[in-house]
This record gives C-alpha cells, structure tokens and sequence, in this order.
C-alpha cells in the first residue's frame, strides 16, 4: 500500500488501554474517568429520544447547544459569537481540529506546533500536504518560547495549533503568554487553532486563558472545546468549535462532508444541562481534589511529580527507579506492578525521551488510592 501516512502505527492511548486490559493493570494512561455522570443528564438523553428528536440535526448543530455555548462563552471570556454563524457542535475535539486543518491549510502551508503535541494534530496537517514546524518545551517547565515562535514563522506559515492546559504536560498559558502569541501573530494571516478541551480543569486559583479572552487574538482564532472532558462523557464525543465568521464558514463547508452533523437527542440534553453553570465552574475544584490525593498517595514513592497546574494528567519523572527507556518502563510498570500510563515520549515526532510518564487521575479514589499502593512499590 501506498501509505498517506507511513510513519503512523496504531495510537498509543490505543496500545495502552489494550495492554492495561490485558493484563488487569489499573489503566492511568488512556485519560477518561472511571466514574459516571450524573442521572440528570441521562434522563435529558431520553427524554429527547422519546420526544421524537432523533433525526438530522441542523449542520452546525441544535439551536439550543449553540445558543448555550455563546452564553457561556460569552460570560466566562466575555466575547460575543453569533450562534447562527460562529458556532459549530462537532463529534468531539478530535474531528474539529482536523476539520479545522482540512478546512485552512493547503499543500506547502506551514503550520506551527508545540512539542510534547497532542497525536492527532501532525497527522491531520500532514494529510492536508503541509508542512508540520516543531517547536519544542523542555521538561520541566514546557514554557513556549516566544523568540523561537517569531524566528519560525515564514511567509507560508499558515496556522499555529495550541493546547492550554496542556496535554500532556499540566502546564496551563499565562496571560503572557496569551500577549506573546498575539504579539507573535500581529500583523500576519496567520490562524490560531486553539485546543481548549481542558478549559475548565485549571487548579490553585489560576484562570483559563482562552483565545476568545483576547479580541485581537479572537478574531484569528479558532477555538475547540469537549463536553467529553466538563461533564466526564468522553464515549459521546461531542464538542464545539467557536470561530469568526469568516473562518467558520470555511469550517463549515468541510465539516458538512465529513460528518454534516452531530447526534441530535444528545446534543439537545446537552443544551438542557449547561443550563446550570455550577457543572463547568465546579470542575476545577473537582480534580485539584482528585490531584493533590494521587500526589499525597505517591509522597512516599520513588517517582518524582512534576507540577500539574490543570488538565487531569499528573507527569512523573522515574530516575530513581531506573534509567529504562519510558516505553520499556511502562510496559514493565503495566506488566509486573499493574498500572498503566503513557511514555511521553510518544508525543515526540522523534520520540525524544526525557524519562517521563503521564498518569491520567480522573478516577475514583479507590483506583487511584489501589494505583498509589502498587506506585509505592515500584
Ligand atoms: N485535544 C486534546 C488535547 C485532548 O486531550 C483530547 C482528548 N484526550 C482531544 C483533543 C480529543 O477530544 P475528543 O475526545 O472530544 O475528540
Ligand atoms: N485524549 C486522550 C488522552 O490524551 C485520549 C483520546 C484517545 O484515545 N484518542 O489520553
């Protein structure tokens, strides 16, 4: 076969949970919670079900959703997007930053990435024809570095993708580093594609600092979000796009072809439940809990946690314990003291090995507290 992506095997969040299942190991690597969401929205699923709602949606989406999203955005970022020409419900984050690709990059354009980068952003841009630019963050403070961005951009610089919070490092952008990339992309036609997934999971009183805070930088932004990662859904993959109108429609004519649109009874529950606002704001609280008792059950192991300032990943670096490359340890980790997790060099285009490895802690206690006795082992 002639492949369009020859260097692409099978993803490593994939590799993980099957070896997590093969071998009973506690599965901190795939990052989903192991615990349910509430009755309340379930019940909202079946009532639009039953109420006959199970046909096409509109193509960018249910009134409703969209209405409900420009509401919160608009409340927490303080930018209006119009529902009927700004907004699109996608199938998770994952289809709308390749849509967003698909939709803007043309052969030979360049577009600028940040290294450890979320798997499927250089596939996405490499199926378009463009060229993938890699800049790196270096453990362990992954801060960009403004210097190298502005020496990287070219005329054919077309896009620059960010992730904050960050997977998989937990580090979340300041408000300078919001100022660096408004400054870096001044005065260019260049796109932000901004992934926000983790918007909401930002911990010790830090603010999110979204795109759409900034109406220089939102007006060349396109934001992604996932109602897999607020309302802990992350099988219904359903997430949401807010863009400029013009960057939208361009948007919108790919994204009629590739899913034309979203599952219609779950997108209306949806709209019924961010009705209430304590469900996203009361999630930072949520997790920083969740963190700071994984980070208590592995005080007295041999890995050394590196800060996590948002997301549901806490890295950890393992040199006291030995100096295996990150895949061997943890497939030996997964192995022989049964917990799982991901080899961060897996987010490296050359698979650069810092001796690092990410745990997902959206999990109950009891896992995590079962996970943190076998980490103490190691
Ligand atoms: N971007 C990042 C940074 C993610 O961590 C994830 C999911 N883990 C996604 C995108 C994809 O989100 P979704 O499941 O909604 O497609
Ligand atoms: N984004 C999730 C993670 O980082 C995994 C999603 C997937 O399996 N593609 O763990």
């Amino acid at each position: 076969i002639d492949s369009r992506l020859p260097q692409v095997g099978t993803t490593i969040f994939t590799v993980m949970s099957r070896l997590a299942q093969e071998c009973g190991a506690i599965n901190l690597s795939q990052g989903f919670p192991d615990f349910n969401a509430e009755d309340v929205l379930f019940e909202r699923v079946a009532h639009w079900m039953r109420a006959g709602f199970n046909q096409y949606a509109p193509m960018a989406g249910v009134g409703p959703l969209r209405e409900a999203i420009a509401h919160k955005v608009a409340a927490l970022y303080g930018t209006a997007y119009d529902p009927e020409t700004e907004i699109t419900v996608t199938a998770g984050a994952t289809q709308a930053l390749f849509t967003a690709v698909a939709a803007l990059v043309h052969p030979g354009d360049e577009v600028i990435v940040f290294e450890p980068v979320y798997d499927s952003y250089a596939p996405a841009i490499e199926l378009q024809g463009g060229r993938v630019v890699r800049l790196q963050l270096a453990a362990p403070g992954y801060r960009p570095d403004w210097d190298a961005v502005a020496a990287a951009i070219t005329p054919r610089t077309r896009m620059i993708m960010i992730n904050s919070p960050h997977n998989p490092t937990a580090t979340v952008w300041t408000a300078d580093d919001l100022a660096g990339l408004a400054a870096a992309t001044r005065g260019t036609g260049i796109v932000v594609v901004s992934d926000e997934v983790y918007e909401h999971i930002v911990f010790d009183g830090r603010r999110h600092e979204s795109c759409a805070r900034d109406a220089e930088l939102a007006a060349r932004s396109v934001i992604v979000s996932s109602f897999g990662k607020t309302y802990h859904i992350t099988g219904w993959k359903v997430g949401y796009v807010v863009a400029p109108r013009e960057l939208m429609a361009e948007f919108r004519k790919v994204h009629q072809f590739n899913v034309f649109t979203v599952n219609t009874p779950v997108q209306l529950a949806l709209a019924d439940y961010m009705a209430d606002a304590s469900r996203h704001e009361g999630l930072a609280a949520f997790y920083q809990a969740k963190r700071d008792f994984f980070g208590a059950g592995l005080a007295g192991s041999r890995f050394e946690l590196l800060p996590s300032a948002g997301t549901y990943f806490q890295l950890a670096r393992y040199r006291a314990i030995c100096d295996e490359p990150d895949t061997a340890f943890v497939e030996r980790l997964t192995r022989d003291s049964g917990v799982a997790a991901i080899p961060v060099s897996a987010f490296f285009a050359d698979g650069r090995d810092e001796r690092v490895l990410r745990f997902c802690f959206a999990k109950n206690e009891a896992t995590l507290a079962a996970a943190c006795e076998r980490l103490c082992r190691v």
